[in-house]
């Protein structure tokens, strides 16, 4: 159209030959003014969809702009596409985090949550729909844990009850506060219940074992002395001795126990396939446990064994004996001489056995059964002691079931005697073949 408008100039003003150059020129002139606008028009239209953003958008396909175009849609791409990884990458973080056991809460500078994951919730009682962005000190309300946050001292970690504790099940938390970016803080809470239980219980027994070696050392130091300091005659003498003797018996059967318990829990499981004979055990039991009756009983006591033979048990022969005779010691020890005791070894038709020991003793109150097995729970300390005791016995009987894939059953009348039951699994029991 330039071309056409520079055309008609020339033809009606200027003269021929001269036309003809200026013609041409103003046509290119022209033509470059429309080229200009044109391009400038290409030039915005890519602005524009820059300021959109939308990388689907086609943008502008011919010349140089259309080659800017491209180059950036690409880049558009790949930015999209590092953007996609990313947010895939978050996720998975968020993913792993969610599955940690213990709990992650995001805070903001002013200690408001940003997100969490569900242990935290479970632990704090928090709800991801309600709680976000409120402030964790107003959810989280501990006095303790206050103090911890006030004094922002973030070196150490702050224990604390969680949100489902009460004193039947006590539950405690160990939270931690790691402070990290632009006042942004990390808070771990880890659920510490059971540490702190095994802590306790260990506390316990040590306590206990150093309760129990004192006292017979105790008595043996007395003893020592007045050996050394007074004239006693022989009778007087002997005497003494008998009872350091006790108190030395006392200590050996304490440590022996308490050795027996370690093996318990430090050795692999007895194995399915050594097969020992229940029959050996029995005897062995029977004879200590008459003797066990005439020293500590003036008249002996009826201990009655009624037990199908050729049984084999398969399992530590050391392990069965002792929770066998622990079961047989107690019995003895718990029933006066003029009653009886009956000890049972059962095959039953699920291939599994029982061995039960049934004694007319004094009995056992309801409230004690479930804490029979304890380490050190006496009903009766002096009557314990008094008879050799230690308070392991049972303790050392329940875990020998276990080892062996049994359990330990209690049934009790005080004053009319107690039913102590060891029940063995099908697969670890059978009868010898009768042709061996
Ligand atoms: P101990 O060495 O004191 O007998 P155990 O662990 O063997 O320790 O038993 C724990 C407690 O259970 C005993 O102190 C006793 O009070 C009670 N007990 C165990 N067996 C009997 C039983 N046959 N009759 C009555 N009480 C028993």
């Amino acid at each position: 159209m330039g071309c056409a408008l520079g055309w008609g100039f020339v033809q009606r003003f200027v003269p021929e030959g001269a036309g003809a150059v200026i013609g041409s020129l103003s046509g290119a002139i022209v033509a470059g003014y429309f080229w200009q606008v044109f391009d400038l028009s290409q030039g915005l239209r890519v602005l524009r969809w820059l300021r959109t953003g939308d990388a689907s958008h086609k943008g502008v396909q011919f010349g140089l702009w259309g080659e800017v175009s491209d180059r950036i849609r690409r880049l558009m791409r790949i930015g999209e596409r590092t953007l996609q990884q990313n947010d895939g990458r978050l996720q998975e973080f968020l993913a792993a985090m969610q599955a940690s056991p213990n709990g992650v809460v995001l805070l903001d500078a002013d200690v408001r949550i940003e997100w969490f994951n569900q242990s935290a919730g479970q632990h704090f009682g928090l709800d991801p729909k309600r709680d976000l962005l409120q402030h964790f000190g107003n959810l989280v309300r501990d006095p303790g844990f206050a103090e911890y946050l006030a004094a922002a001292d973030f070196r150490r970690d702050v224990l604390m009850p969680g949100r489902a504790n009460t004193e039947t099940k006590p539950v405690r938390l160990s939270v931690h506060i790691h402070p990290y970016g632009d006042g942004r803080s990390l808070l771990l809470s880890r659920d510490v219940t059971a540490v702190e239980q095994a802590e306790a219980m260990r506390r316990d027994f040590v306590a206990n074992v150093s309760h129990e070696i004192r006292t017979p050392l105790t008595v043996l130091g007395g003893f020592v002395e007045t050996l050394q300091t007074l004239p006693l005659d022989d009778e007087e003498r002997r005497r003494y001795l008998d009872l350091m003797a006790q108190q030395a018996y006392r200590m050996q059967s304490l440590v022996s126990d308490l050795l027996t318990l370690s093996r318990l829990e430090g050795s692999p499981l007895p194995s399915v396939n050594e097969w020992v004979g229940a029959d050996s055990i029995l005897d062995q039991c029977r004879q200590e446990a008459n003797e066990l009756s005439r020293v500590l009983w003036t008249q002996s006591q009826q201990i009655l064994f009624e037990s199908d033979t050729d049984v084999l048990l398969a399992g530590s022969a050391r392990e069965l004996h002792s929770a066998m005779f622990n079961l047989i010691g107690n019995a003895v020890r718990y029933t006066p001489p003029d009653k009886s005791i009956r000890v049972v070894l059962q095959l039953q038709e699920d291939g599994g056995a029982i061995f039960s020991v049934q004694d007319e003793g004094v009995g056992i109150a309801a409230e004690h059964l479930p804490r029979l097995t304890e380490r050190f729970y006496r009903v009766d300390r002096s009557r314990s002691r008094d008879t050799g005791g230690t308070g392991l016995g049972l303790a050392i009987v329940k875990h020998v079931a276990q080892r062996h894939g049994g359990e330990l059953s209690i049934a009790s009348v005080p004053g009319a005697g107690s039913t102590f039951t060891l029940r063995l699994p099908p697969g670890r029991v059978k009868r010898q073949d009768p042709g061996l």
